[in-house]
């Protein structure tokens, strides 16, 4: 396959959905699907299946976009999956956040149909997803990537060839270690400055170009010295990508106690309703234990 053009999205959520819009907009045939079908339609001057396997049948390259780990299997290897369609030669590019050691399973699984699967999640949010701006990490053999680069180009600011299948999955969860540690630190550094009654917009601008400064220093502390929590990226897919690095180090013998830290508190947000709050939130946990919200 050179130069795939006859494509398939799987999944038009948050993410999926502006994905999917822009490979249309770049001129791609495209035919997407939806558990929900009705979300179908927001997509200008797409085909339509009515399941994973219709929508793959005949493509060059289809695209999965859906939860988490048991959502990609049920659309690819479920009844009516993205498997049973494939066409050998044809490439899968799953983008969700799921399970490494899933993933390598399912990449097998194709392998023995002759259909290659590259896992690339991403980063940036869903003002990447709609920009075409997003980080993809990408794992597989890097000369599928070769073969699908030019279907990923409208999508990505950057895409990064990480190594073999599952470790784009591994380099997210390592994406999603490295912010729970910063987003906990630095609610922590704002609670102190509050408890003792410091201009917190001076304290940020002064830590902020110096070794603290950080994505979520610029743009999260302003959240989380107002106590309020828009979205945003949603607390329970923050918790779901910790469960799949926590897994990942438990097998492999690595403690990681800081991401396993931040995974209890956002259980106890999730619990007790702020699930689908932005994962800045976790300063909400840190301002009441210090009695900040009394
Ligand atoms: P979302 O808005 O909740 O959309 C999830 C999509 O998956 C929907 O299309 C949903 O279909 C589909 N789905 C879920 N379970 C399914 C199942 N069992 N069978 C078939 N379809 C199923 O989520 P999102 O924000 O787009 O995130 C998608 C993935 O990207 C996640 O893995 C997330 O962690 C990752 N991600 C998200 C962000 C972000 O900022 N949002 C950033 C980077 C990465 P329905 O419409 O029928 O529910």
């Amino acid at each position: 396959m050179e130069n795939p053009t006859k494509l398939a999205f799987i999944g038009l959520g948050t993410m999926g959905a502006p994905m999917a819009q822009r490979l249309v907009d770049a001129g791609f045939e495209v035919t997407v699907h939806n558990r929900t079908r009705e979300r179908e339609e927001g997509i200008a001057g797409a085909a339509r299946a009515e399941s994973p396997q219709r929508a793959a049948e005949g493509q060059d390259v289809v695209f999965t976009m859906v939860s988490d780990t048991p959502d990609l299997e049920a659309v690819i290897g479920g009844e009516n999956g993205a498997m049973h369609g494939l066409s050998a030669g044809a490439v899968l590019i799953d983008m969700s956040t799921v399970s490494p050691s899933a993933t390598q399973e399912l990449a097998e699984k194709l392998a023995s149909r002759g259909v290659d699967m590259l896992d690339a999640p991403v980063s940036g949010g869903s003002e990447g997803a709609k920009n075409g701006t997003l980080a993809v990490m990408v794992g597989g053999q890097a000369e599928v990537l070769e073969r699908v680069r030019n279907v990923l180009s409208p999508l990505a600011k950057t895409v990064t060839y990480v190594g073999p299948s599952g470790s784009g999955q591994l380099t997210k969860a390592i994406n999603q270690v490295v912010i729970a540690g910063t987003y906990a630190a630095v609610a922590e550094g704002m609670a102190l400055g509050l408890a003792a009654g410091l201009e917190m917009d001076a304290v940020v601008t002064a830590i902020a170009g110096g070794a603290a400064g950080s994505w979520v220093l610029e743009n999260r502390s302003g959240n989380m010295i107002q106590g309020e929590y828009p979205l945003g990226f949603r607390t329970r897919l923050h918790r779901k990508d910790l469960g799949i690095a926590l897994e990942a180090a438990r097998a492999l013998g690595v403690p990681l106690p800081v991401a396993a830290l931040v995974e209890q508190l956002e259980t106890g947000l999730i619990k007790r309703g702020y699930g689908d709050e932005d994962v800045s939130n976790i300063a909400r946990a840190v301002r009441e234990n210090a009695g900040l919200d009394d």
